[in-house]
């Protein structure tokens, strides 16, 4: 019988070995997680150990085979690769955040309540809006200091009109720029009205008077600085984005990120992976030339950003043939030629990607050419071009040709539709905005939004790119909808082949085993909801490296 026993209970424990669970961090399942492999494959589940992704698989399978500290019911959500916004100014948008918004404010006194909600939240030194209009107000008329006097008598306020000429500033900021009402200032108004038979300043500044105020306002500190990216960093996690290719960076601002994420604040950490690309500022240029390519788990330093010319809506893309809707314009390159083929020449010499800001189709063409002749036949170099706006037929096919990479922001065809053929007109139009055509040659293309010109939400980049309409449903057909992309396509580009296109798609871009397990939860499938849904689709769940960056409340 002890024999029996004991038989029995060696018995169990094999059969108990054999099941035995490996431990890990973190179980999702009960899920659609788009793993975004070569196949396009799906899985119910998936574990994430230590940072990143440990298997994918069934239910059964994966419950069967781990325990986990957390265990995560999906109750049938999606799941998807972290999303990548492939150009964007991360930096610049997290410092207009530091601005209290007065866009669409409908009088002076919303003006000044948000002004105080704002005031409230960020502890500046200087109390800075935008945005305003008295045009759109019952009453039209400049509005002066007096409420942000008694609010704000110890903080300098700077409230700028939607325009940028106009502005209205508080008693503090008109002392510190030794504004009085005997100053006169040449191409500029400062406001004055009567009161007791006296001049008074309104606080209301025009112009060159404007200029004179806000040369006092100090950049921002280095608290200020954090703010900005902590701000801008939340904002991003809230919309599925945890990887943000930040298309300008001075060499102070990528030394204040790195130092940030070495020593993490345990409290408020930059989580936030940022693809940092260089700005053409000459003494950067050298001195990341000379260190060469900088890489951790969340900074990577591997691009140098040009500007080749400007934008189409001013007019200042440089265009092969005039503008349709001005003949005596046609744009111009920033920089002389010899200045582009000397940095691609140089930069070819190195480690580093250029990626060069092109918008109008002969800047695409002359950079296209320039990053042939600077490379020659040097293999996987993946140089940019940033928006690649405009182009013309012929030269489609040299992307191909030279495997340049175009570098696209879809809501950018949808926010330009409307006065786009104005510009260029009819036939030109037909090669704005290509993204198909552009896919189509190197079989791949990474996607953007170029953040705070266009909305943070990569969802919105999605939906125009597969839709190609505006939030309205505008126009009925989709704008040139032949070069909408498939949802898959789509997807794609906002992962990994954004993460391709940052040389990262061995680390990040899919949920393959031993990637980050940077993901995104969301409320509905967007590969599967109606068109007019893609556009309210919200973010339940962000993470990265498997922690929770982001949970909807
Ligand atoms: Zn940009």
């Amino acid at each position: 019988m002890q024999r029996l026993i004991l038989l029995l209970t060696i018995i169990l424990c094999i059969q108990f070995s054999l099941i035995a669970q490996t431990k890990v961090d973190l179980l999702l399942f009960n899920g659609t997680i788009y793993i975004v492999d070569s196949t396009m494959s799906t899985a119910e589940a998936m574990v994430v150990n230590q940072g990143k992704v440990l298997e994918t698989g069934t239910n059964q399978n994966i419950k069967q085979k781990y325990s986990a500290t957390e265990i995560i019911d999906l109750h049938g959500k999606p799941v998807y690769p972290g999303f990548i916004d492939a150009h964007c100014h991360f930096y610049g948008y997290g410092l207009d955040l530091q601005y209290a918004d007065l866009k669409d404010t409908k009088s002076w006194d919303e003006v000044v309540a948000r002004v105080s909600e704002h005031a409230k939240k960020h502890p500046t030194s200087w109390i800075l809006g935008r945005g305003w209009d008295q045009n759109t107000w019952p009453v039209k008329e400049f509005p002066n200091r007096k409420m942000l006097d008694s609010l704000f008598p110890d903080r300098p306020v700077f409230l700028q009109r939607i325009d940028g000429h106009a502005a209205i500033v508080n008693d503090v900021a008109l002392k510190l720029a030794k504004m009085n009402e005997q100053t006169i200032i040449s191409g500029g108004i400062i406001e004055k009205k009567k009161i007791n038979g006296k001049d008074w300043l309104t606080g209301t500044l025009v112009d060159n008077a404007v200029d004179s105020v806000k040369v006092k306002i100090p950049p921002p500190s280095r608290e200020e600085q954090i703010a900005a990216l902590m701000e801008a960093q939340q904002n991003c996690f809230a919309v599925g984005l945890t990887t943000v290719d930040d298309a300008g960076l001075k060499r102070k601002t990528l030394e204040l990120i790195d130092s940030l994420q070495a020593s993490p604040d345990i409290k408020n950490p930059l989580m936030m992976r940022i693809y940092g690309m260089v700005t053409s500022d000459d003494e950067d240029i050298e001195y990341y030339l000379k260190r060469g390519i900088y890489r951790t788990e969340k900074l990577n330093i591997h691009s140098i950003k040009f500007y080749a010319d400007g934008a189409l809506g001013s007019r200042g893309a440089c265009l092969l043939k005039p503008y349709s809707d001005k003949p005596e314009q046609q744009g111009f390159l920033l920089h002389p030629e010899d200045y582009f083929k000397k940095m691609a020449k140089r930069i070819s010499n190195s480690e580093f990607q250029m990626n060069t800001h092109c918008i109008g189709d002969s800047a695409v063409r002359f950079i296209l050419h320039t990053y042939s002749e600077a490379l020659k036949n040097q293999k996987d170099r993946r140089w940019r071009i940033e928006h690649a706006q405009v182009v013309s037929p012929e030269d489609f096919a040299l992307f191909k040709k030279y495997r340049i990479i175009p570098s696209v922001q879809p809501t950018h065809a949808t926010s330009d539709m409307y006065w786009a053929a104005d510009r260029l007109g009819p036939e030109r139009v037909k090669g704005a905005y290509a993204y198909h055509q552009l896919l189509e040659q190197n079989g791949m293309i990474p996607s953007g939004s170029d953040f705070p010109v266009e909305d943070i939400n990569p969802l919105y980049g999605f939906y125009a790119a597969v839709v190609r309409q505006d939030k309205t449903g505008f126009p009925e057909n989709g704008f040139q909808i032949e070069n909408k992309w498939s949802r898959a396509e789509a997807l794609k580009a906002m992962t990994i082949w954004a993460a391709y296109s940052n040389f990262e798609e061995k680390e990040k871009g899919s949920l393959e085993p031993g990637k980050f397990a940077d993901f995104v939860i969301l409320e509905s499938d967007i590969m599967k909801i109606p068109d007019d849904m893609l556009f309210s689709v919200r973010v339940v769940r962000t993470y990265v490296g498997g922690v929770k960056v982001y949970q909807k409340r």
